[in-house]
Parts: C-alpha cells; structure tokens; sequence
C-alpha cells in the first residue's frame, strides 16, 4: 500500500507515519499543499490523506485539482472536530471518507483499508480483455465500444472465458460450470452457444470467425483470445 500524506502537524504526522511503517504501508509525506499537490498528481498512490487546514494550498483546493484533472485516488480527509460545512464540502468535491481529529491511528488503518478494498471492488466490476467488455453488475457487454446483447448464459459463458485469457477449457469444463453438472455431456449447446456469441459480435464488427474473441481449439475445447 502505497499512501501520500499531506499534513503539517507534526505531531500528528510522527505517529501517522509510524503507524503506517508498522502496518507495512510505504509512505510519503508533505506539510505543505503545494508540494502535496504536486506529489498526488504525479504520483501513483493507493490513497491520499489530505488535512485541510493546510500552508500553500488546503486540502480541499487539492481535492477539487484532482477530480477536475481526472485523477480519481481514494481520497480521505483530515478535519477538525467541529468543520462540518468543510466534511460537506469535501465529500462533494469528491472525497472518498473523512476522519475529525483527534483520531486514532488504528482507526485511520482501518479506514484506507476500507476504501481501498471499496475501490478495487468497484474497478473489478468491470472485465475488460482485448476491446471485449463485460460489467458484472449490470451485465452489460460491449464489442469495441458498441453493446452486444447476450443472454445470461451467453454472458456466463464469455465471462467464464475471459477471466482466464488464453487458457484452453474443454466443452465439459464449459458445460459444467455454464450449465451445471446433470446436463448431458453428449450435447452440443456449447458449441451452439460459443457460434451464437461469435454472431452477435461479428453483426456489430463485420469481423470473420478468424478474428472473434472467442478461438476453436480443435479436439479440445476453447479459449479466449489473449491480446496481442
Ligand atoms: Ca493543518
């Protein structure tokens, strides 16, 4: 985990810090926003610790760079007790969480934790191999920016393929986890399935069989093709 620190307080930096090299954390610090803005955006960092009473520029001037340059770390802030119009404020700006001081560094430990594992859920909502890709909330498809509309167990199907790009799965492997182990393994809805699926993208793209996603691995079974 690699975390920036902008804050000025030493105090409160000292046992920041220490708690984060305990907990394993790479750190990086700044005690003025000028600079922490300049480390944020150049940096790739895990999550950003913000306070907002800040020399150069506060914490939340910081928070708005970011999100209008696109940059969209996990950003918790640091305020006072009593700056509520601040919490308000910087949430709609979009901050990510806040922590009022005093806090507790475990509590703070606890919390990044939180937000990052929050964030990597979201980005793992969305598959994407090659120009194929599948929401798995709303099971949207997209073929090269353009949606496919495929039936569940057509979008269970690819999506049982493009988790493993490259990997080859036999037909059993397929019908088992598709469609459950009493289906008759003698039967071709696999191979039914995988022509559909080819179809409905090869409308959108005009590509021939030689360039779908989706390749024959002749006697064996087949697999999702791994971007060049
Ligand atoms: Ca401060």
């Amino acid at each position: 985990m690699h975390v920036l620190l902008v804050e000025d307080e030493r105090k409160i930096t000292d046992f920041v810090c220490a708690g984060f090299r305990e907990q394993g954390f790479a750190v990086d610090h700044c005690d003025n926003g000028t600079e922490g803005f300049a480390r944020a955006t150049n940096g790739a960092y895990d999550v950003i610790i913000l306070d907002i009473m800040l020399p150069g520029r506060d914490g939340l001037s910081i928070l708005k760079g970011l999100r209008k340059s696109g940059n969209a770390t996990p950003i918790l802030l640091l305020t006072a007790r009593n700056e509520l119009d601040d919490r308000i404020e910087g949430l709609t700006l979009g901050a990510d969480d806040y922590l009022a001081k005093p806090f507790f560094v475990e509590e703070l430990i606890a919390r990044i934790q939180a937000l990052v594992r929050r964030v990597s859920g979201e980005r793992q909502n969305i598959l994407a191999v090659g120009d194929l890709s599948l929401d798995r909330i709303t099971r949207e498809v997209t073929w090269r920016g353009h949606t496919v509309d495929l039936t569940g167990r057509e979008f269970n199907l690819i999506e049982y393929l493009m988790r493993s790009p490259g990997r080859v799965f036999t037909r059993t492997q397929i019908l088992e986890h598709v469609w459950g182990y009493d289906f008759d393994p003698s039967t071709n809805v696999v191979d039914v399935c995988i022509q559909r699926i080819r179809k409905k993208i090869a409308s959108i793209s005009a590509d021939t069989d030689e360039h779908s996603p989706i390749e024959s691995i002749r006697g064996v079974g087949y697999r999702f093709r791994k971007p060049a």
